[in-house]
């Protein structure tokens, strides 16, 4: 116990020191640069004491890792977390329980419990639904379209049921309706389920890219004319790229009418049900069979943190088995809670005390209040770009993203294939300066850049100044491209597409630096 609190009294102090002398999100450093010193690493041979690892780690991690409570980290899904979920983190490392049983969690099966309770409660599911806790999005949603998929499959004429017998003759035949731009774990989750990629069916989205229901109509209806078995519907509730919310109600509607699965993915977001001012954009979420919800993305809760709810609880014997040496069928029936009964893990985290001690400390409206202000933070970036004479952005935004690109109008000498290069390496350019770190997504095959918003500390002067940097880098390519163009035309050349200069990590260092101090 000494060395416990020692150690984490050390650790800390370590992480303290570390995260006040953070001055930028990320250092910039590349795989290339980094790799040499795990290769000279000799596993066999332990260090001396966690003063010696602690050290190592400094320099193979600490220093070089990327910070995402920084206000210019606006990138990817990645939330800065809230104390309480970071306080359960080291409490449950500690105690270590494995909620898949309750001879190994007791009290922690009944708190995950009361949080799924609370969440399906919130979604509005009524009183049969149930859930689990999963290690995230994405296996939240395999395990939906499994119960969709076991669930439509039990329909069929003499088929048994996939679970014993495998998949029927008629699992070719079974599509997945979602739009076009919901997240890649569908077609990874249809490809796991035995189903393929192919399997996913892509329904238009309108102007604000939420799947039109119209579409999605005519898609169904051509589906049954050409035999096959819609398995599932997915609402995106929270599109990654655009946060545009499908009309759930709509799409509820149309899938109650014909019988099919209403999946809703709103891994990103699902946090609109803490929110008070917005949590009407999940209208229609109540209708779904399905929901995966994120706590680690809109939740501000430490990676992992997830749930996979159901309206109907029954539906969950398509994941249970029982084993004599676990979760007898006896200790189900006698009542015992064993939550494997209901997942795909059989080992599982205590995730759910990261939630609990956050609802417990600071309230679901505290958390909801962080979400609003990063929604309206996101409108105020829209107002500055969309005033950017050289910045194009995409859409008026629908939760907290910004999609757009570096593009002049005035600058008529590059080709739309040196726009997408250039957007490219702007990107490029600002993460090996590490003073900001922004995505990338494309658009009709052209290439854009994303801010992703999620930390309430960010504010507009930070949305300006990486715009700022943006345009700087930009500026700086297409001065570098017209030199090219004048270079190789005295040569006698054509100007090569790739003149864009690589970047190299000394020049721009520099000229991050310089633009700094300008
Ligand atoms: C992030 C995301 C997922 C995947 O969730 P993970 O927690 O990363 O596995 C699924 N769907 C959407 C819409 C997402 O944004």
């Amino acid at each position: 116990m000494d060395a416990w609190q020692a150690g984490m009294q050390r650790i800390s102090s370590l992480v303290a020191e570390q995260l006040e002398n953070v001055q930028q999100p990320f250092s910039g450093i590349t795989p290339e640069a980094l790799r040499p010193a795990f290769a000279e690493l000799d596993l066999e041979t332990p260090l001396e004491n966690l003063e010696a690892g602690l050290e190592e780690l400094q320099s193979l991690y600490l220093k070089d890792a990327v910070y995402f409570h920084h206000p210019r980290y606006i990138a990817h899904l990645n939330c800065p977390v809230v104390l309480p979920g970071v306080w359960a983190e080291s409490l449950l490392g500690a105690i270590n329980s494995s909620l898949d049983t309750w001879d190994q969690s007791a009290g922690g099966t009944l708190i995950e419990q009361r949080l799924i309770d609370w969440t399906t409660e919130r979604l509005g599911l009524g009183p049969t639904a149930d859930g689990i806790f999963t290690s995230g999005g994405t296996q939240s949603n395999l395990m939906a379209l499994l119960l969709a998929r076991d669930a439509v499959c039990e329909k069929l004429p003499n088929h048994p049921g996939n679970q014993t017998h495998g998949l029927p003759p008629e699992a070719g035949r079974l599509r997945v309706f979602a739009s076009g731009i919901s997240h890649f774990s569908l077609q990874k989750a249809c490809a796991l389920l035995g189903l393929g990629h192919n399997a996913v069916v892509p329904v238009a989205v309108d102007e604000r890219r939420r799947m039109d229901p119209i579409a999605l109509r005519e898609a169904l209806d051509k589906a049954r004319a050409e035999g096959l078995i819609p398995m599932a519907v997915v609402g995106t509730a929270g599109t990654t790229d655009f946060g545009s919310i499908d009309p759930l109600q709509a799409i509820g509607r149309e899938c109650h009418a014909r019988g099919i699965w209403f999946h809703v993915d709103g891994a990103y977001g699902g946090g609109l049900i803490t929110s008070r001012r917005h949590g009407h954009w999940l209208k229609g979420v109540e209708m779904a069979d399905s929901v995966t919800i994120d706590y680690h993305k809109t939740f501000f809760q430490p990676v992992s943190c997830s749930a996979c709810v159901v309206r109907d609880r029954t539906q969950l014997r398509h994941v249970t088995y029982h084993a004599d040496y676990l979760n007898p069928e006896l200790q189900a029936r006698e009542g015992t809670p064993d939550q494997v009964n209901k997942s795909l893990q059989t080992t599982r985290r205590f995730d759910a005390l990261k939630l609990w001690l956050t609802l417990r400390l600071m309230g679901a409206d505290a958390l909801g209040d962080m979400l609003d202000c990063v929604i309206d933070l996101t409108r105020e970036g829209h107002q500055l770009l969309a005033a950017a004479p050289d910045i194009d952005v995409v859409q008026a935004p629908e939760l907290s993203t910004l999609v757009f690109r570096f593009h002049d109008a005035n600058e008529d000498t590059l080709s739309d294939a040196q726009w997408d290069a250039l957007n490219r390496e702007i990107r490029k350019r600002l993460s090996r300066s590490g003073e900001a770190i922004v995505a990338a997504t494309k658009v009709s095959g052209r290439q854009y850049l994303k801010f992703t918003l999620l930390n309430p500390d960010t504010t507009r002067d930070d949305i300006a100044a990486v715009v700022d940097l943006i345009r700087q880098h930009g500026q700086a390519l297409v001065k570098a491209h017209h030199l090219a163009v004048s270079t190789t035309a005295q040569a006698g050349h054509g100007a090569p597409l790739a003149d864009i200069p690589a970047a190299s990590r000394r020049s721009h260092t520099t000229e991050a630096k310089e633009s700094r101090h300008a």
